[in-house]
């Protein structure tokens, strides 16, 4: 009689699991298994926001596997301790788990592998199209630039087809009395693992949002039916839903990359069918993969610049109110508020405004780059480290590929462009509402003009004052070290 422990942690899905599709195939009884670690990066340690969409993506996956005669198992605490316990609690044979990429999983999942080798653990990849060292240059090294990384990638696109998910899962009959490890094991319920909040902002944040597996599937086929063909440009307007959000979707497992891949590429053998839109749609996609390449490569980077120049970059000292201010959405520039209030409402930011709030925070606050990742951490449904980590060094220029420190956005010209009528902005800020087209990315111009008063904070710093201090603190850092 063999029994798997299936161990769920980054995909949260039944369709295209590869852990879960060898566990069935090799075992008469698979035990789904979630444990809720302290020190797990990826999942337990992400911020309020994540971890209520976790609540509610493990509430959907008991309901898909129970439909498939399993049950998901829960437990907290050290995941070797846990599994230990388990695998003598069930009678475990085998141990089958898909990849993470962050460094404390790495380090645990090794030792895992030594320190309980007689279940025989297999790792499967369930998160990426390629493995980060699938994709490397001639020499052997990461890419630290996204153009090549996407054409030796785009080659082999769109990879492997999809497993189909197991028609049913022999799950766990009933406990096996046991050893003194076994009697250890303390299978916990979700609510044990106190993934909601004891307030209830939650409620209105996850309004917006449909989790779980299927949820997943509909929205991508949303997107692909209409929104995908305009994504080019509308990608770019945050007042659209242009984009895809499969971000949250994708970062927990919901679906895979290949899934999408294989969607969005309609069976073909290659891209090269694709059009505008679905090929822009797809490079997105591999700049995530990208982001995995460069937290395999370069672990450091989750909190430290890639560009060690930015190690002695001259921050400013004091800075908490002005932090919370950004946080809050009360800098005085608009499109800044906008997203900031869009993320804190619903766990999410448009793509382009994450630039523009990031840019605002490092260059014209002078805050560094971590304490804004650190916020997104929190607040965001889709907060994920490798991702999280390179559009954050990405902004302050310390990054792989990164934009240049002295290309510093001018968010009131990033308005203007991206949110003509100021759709976005009136939506988020009702304050300024009824501040005319001209004026709406710079209402303290129009507050001089008119006499008037808003009640909206005057700008926190001026623009173009802070721009030439955050010019001349890179001039501090210039010379290559
Ligand atoms: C400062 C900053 C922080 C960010 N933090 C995160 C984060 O924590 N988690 C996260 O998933 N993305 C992050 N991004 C990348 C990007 O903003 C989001 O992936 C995107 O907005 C999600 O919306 P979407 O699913 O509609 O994207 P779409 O435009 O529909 O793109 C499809 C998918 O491609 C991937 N993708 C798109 N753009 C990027 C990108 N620039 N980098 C990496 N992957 C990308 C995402 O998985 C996304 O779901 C960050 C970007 C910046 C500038």
């Amino acid at each position: 009689m063999s029994v798997g422990i299936l161990w769920f942690r980054q995909d949260l899905r039944i369709a295209d699991n590869p852990a879960l599709n060898a566990a069935v195939a090799s075992c008469d009884t698979v035990v789904c298994l979630f444990i809720d670690d302290p020190q797990d990066q990826t999942i337990s340690q992400l911020g309020s926001a994540s971890r209520v969409w976790l609540h509610h993506s493990l509430t959907s996956l008991q309901q898909s596997l129970q439909q498939r005669g399993a049950e998901l198992v829960f437990a907290v605490g050290d995941s070797e301790e846990v599994l230990a316990q388990a695998s003598a609690h069930y009678g475990a044979t085998h141990l089958f788990w898909n990849r993470c990429y962050d460094p404390v999983s790495i380090k645990r999942d090794t030792k895992i592998k030594q320190s309980l080798s007689d279940l025989q653990p297999e790792s499967f990849n369930a998160l990426l199209n390629a493995e980060p060292w699938e994709v490397l240059k001639g020499d052997d090294t990461p890419y630290r630039v996204y153009t090549p990384f996407w054409k030796m990638r785009s080659k082999s696109l769109p990879g492997p087809k999809p497993l189909s998910a197991p028609r049913a899962i022999p799950g766990i009959k009933k406990s096996k009395k046991g050893t003194k490890a076994s009697a250890q094991f303390k299978p916990a319920t979700i609510e044990d693992l106190a993934l909601l909040p004891k307030l209830d902002w939650h409620v209105s944040m996850m309004s917006h949002w449909q989790v779980g597996e299927k949820a997943a599937k509909a929205s991508l086929n949303r997107f692909l039916k209409a929104a995908v063909h305009d994504y080019t440009d509308a990608r770019n307007i945050p007042s659209q839903i242009g984009t895809s959000r499969m971000s949250a979707h994708l970062h927990f497992g919901e679906i895979s990359p290949r899934q999408i891949m294989h969607v969005l590429n309609k069976g073909a053998k290659d891209l090269s069918g694709l059009t505008a839109g679905e090929e822009t749609f797809a490079k997105e996609l591999i700049w995530r993969e990208f982001a995995y390449s460069l937290l395999f490569y370069f672990p450091h980077t989750i909190n430290k610049p890639l560009d060690k120049r930015f190690e002695h970059f001259p921050w400013e000292k004091r800075y908490k109110k002005r932090l919370t201010a950004w946080q809050q959405g009360k800098t005085g520039v608009p499109i800044v508020d906008a997203g900031m209030r869009e993320l804190y409402a619903t766990g999410w930011m448009h793509n382009r405004v994450r630039m523009i709030v990031a840019s605002y925070l490092i260059k014209n606050l002078l805050i560094p780059w971590q304490d804004g990742e650190k916020w997104f951490r929190d607040t965001l449904v889709d907060a994920d480290l490798a991702s999280n980590a390179m559009g954050w060094q990405w902004a302050a220029g310390s990054g792989a590929d990164a934009a240049p420190y002295f290309r510093i956005f001018n968010p009131v010209l990033q308005g203007e462009k991206f949110d003509k009528q100021g759709a976005y902005v009136r939506q988020w800020v009702p304050e300024i509402a009824s501040v005319p087209d001209k004026f709406i990315h710079k209402p303290w111009e129009w507050v001089l003009e008119q006499g008037c008063s808003l009640n909206y904070p005057a700008p926190l710093v001026d623009l173009k004052e802070s721009r030439q201090r955050a010019l001349a603190a890179f001039e501090t850092i210039k010379s290559p070290q």
